[in-house]
């Protein structure tokens, strides 16, 4: 049976069922991440909500095409990849520091993911692999008279396209038709004209285009990928908040401009992450990466259970009394696993308030789906899990369920397992804590953070792990 998820679409403000354009396949195309630096938590959450939201669709059976692009050339990634080079770097150069720094950042993003268990996207382009089609997508803009040329860079014409502003829901009024900005991010209440194509700067890595050297905008980056991978109308299109505007308003502005039609139905949006009630900033010295918090010893399972478990719409409060209320959620399900796997120990005999086991399991089956069908209400729907560990804990001390309801629970709890991904056995669950934390000693390493490398290690000790470092370089590991 394939289940219909509702889901909030910021394009309409309101929730709406997902009907994708074929039915059963549903296309998905989620923005990805700037590589050079490590993502924070802020970050992670959109990546954690959007996995979330990937393998719902899949275990309420669709197939599900996921697109996930790298940037790979930007502002930011200029800024920090160039600077040891000298002056009179050639091209060459210039673009091989860009790429240098890419690739590492590119491969710590995507531990990270694995640490977290988010199932990697079946499209993974990088931009610069694709600047080819962006310089296309441009022309055809120029041609429809909606972009246009300022010494070397090229502008999207907002006047030229009445439906500017409709995700954001900005007022027209307020808008400054025909002043032009180079800035890739800036306030909706500036919407401008905006870069496509900017002419390279001294000290620039740049390509060749019909309107001289330059590199691509970082929004056209996005339209030009989706378009390609995904094609003309996608089903869902998602991200933080923070690209509502203007990076998303500008996608749309791009790809309809070009296409003539609706490019994508289904706009979803995560919510900010605070860290303990502060917003993150380094300068207050709550910013923390995945790797910070593993350090710490956090368990990343429980970091992924405790950011799930929030509604995706609502502003998550992360703090470390919140992970230990994870953790110990979890204990209390695998707990639980733990005993259906086993025969019970039914003691009290006939209890005058003994249930149906099979009813109350179809009861909290029914009340699981209805929650994450409607706009993935997560707190709900793990509600449901809870009800039922009650219930059938307080039957089975008085009468053992049989095997086969034994056997059914724990298809339900696999089940509901495929989307939050939480609860395997605890074995394995300690087995992922480890080798996330050689993970992060390897990168102190690699950063010659001695003094964190060293920490990680006793923290290991202190889970009674014993560690051994290889001569080919690897670290391997056992319990001491
Ligand atoms: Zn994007």
């Amino acid at each position: 049976m394939r289940r219909t998820l509702s889901l909030f679409n910021t394009l309409t403000r309101r929730i709406e069922p997902v009907v994708p354009v074929l039915a059963g396949q549903v296309s998905l195309y989620t923005c990805g991440p700037t590589v050079y630096n490590y993502a924070h938590i802020g970050n992670l959450r959109t990546f954690l909500f959007q996995d979330l939201l990937k393998r719902t669709l899949r275990a309420a059976g669709h197939e599900v095409r996921h697109c996930m692009n790298i940037t790979d050339v930007e502002d930011k990634i200029i800024r920090d990849s160039q600077g040891t080079l000298p002056a009179d770097a050639t091209n060459e150069a210039r673009h091989g520091a860009m790429k240098a720094l890419t690739d590492r950042f590119t491969a710590i993003f995507l531990e990270d993911l694995d640490t977290l268990r988010v199932q990697q996207a079946d499209f993974l382009p990088k931009a610069t692999a694709y600047v080819p089609h962006m310089i296309r997508l441009i022309q055809d803009l120029e041609a429809k008279g909606l972009a246009y040329v300022r010494e070397g860079s090229v502008y999207y014409r907002i006047a030229g396209l009445p439906q500017y502003g409709c995700l954001a829901h900005l007022d027209r009024e307020g808008m400054q038709m025909g002043a032009s900005v180079d800035a890739d991010e800036y306030e909706r209440d500036s919407a401008t004209d905006f870069v496509l194509w900017k002419a390279t700067k001294p000290g620039e890595p740049w390509w060749d285009s019909p309107w001289g050297p330059g590199r691509p905008g970082w929004h056209i980056e996005c339209s030009a990928m989706g378009m390609e991978l995904l094609g003309d109308r996608i089903d869902i299109h998602s991200g933080g908040v923070d690209l509502i505007f203007p990076h998303h308003e500008n996608e749309i502005a791009q790809s309809e401009g070009c296409l003539g039609h609706r490019w994508v139905n289904h706009w979803v949006h995560g919510e900010f992450l605070m860290v303990e009630g502060q917003k993150m900033a380094k300068s207050l010295g709550n910013f923390f990466t995945l790797r910070d918090l593993v350090a710490k010893g956090v368990d990343p399972i429980a970091l992924r259970y405790a950011i799930q478990s929030n509604h995706y719409r609502k502003v998550l409060n992360f703090s470390f009394e919140g992970l230990r209320a994870a953790e110990n959620a979890l204990k209390r399900i695998r707990a639980f696993r733990k005993r259906m796997e086993g025969e019970g120990a039914a003691g009290g005999g006939p209890w005058k308030e003994a249930i149906d086991p099979r009813v109350r399991l179809e009861r909290a089956r029914e009340a699981f789906w209805a929650a994450m069908a409607d706009d993935l209400n997560t707190p709900e729907a793990l509600a449901s899990i809870f009800t039922l560990i009650n219930d059938l804990n307080a039957q089975d001390d008085h009468a053992a369920l049989t095997r086969e309801e034994r056997d059914a629970t724990l298809a339900f709890l696999d089940e509901a397992n495929d989307m939050f991904a939480a609860w395997p056995r605890e074995e394995a669950s300690l087995d992922a804590a480890v080798e996330a934390l050689i993970e992060a000693r390897k990168a102190a390493k690699f950063a010659k953070d001695w003094a964190l490398a060293d920490r990680v290690r006793d923290q290991l000790r202190a889970m009674g792990i014993v560690l051994e470092d290889r001569k080919d370089g690897s670290t391997g590991w056992r319990r001491g």
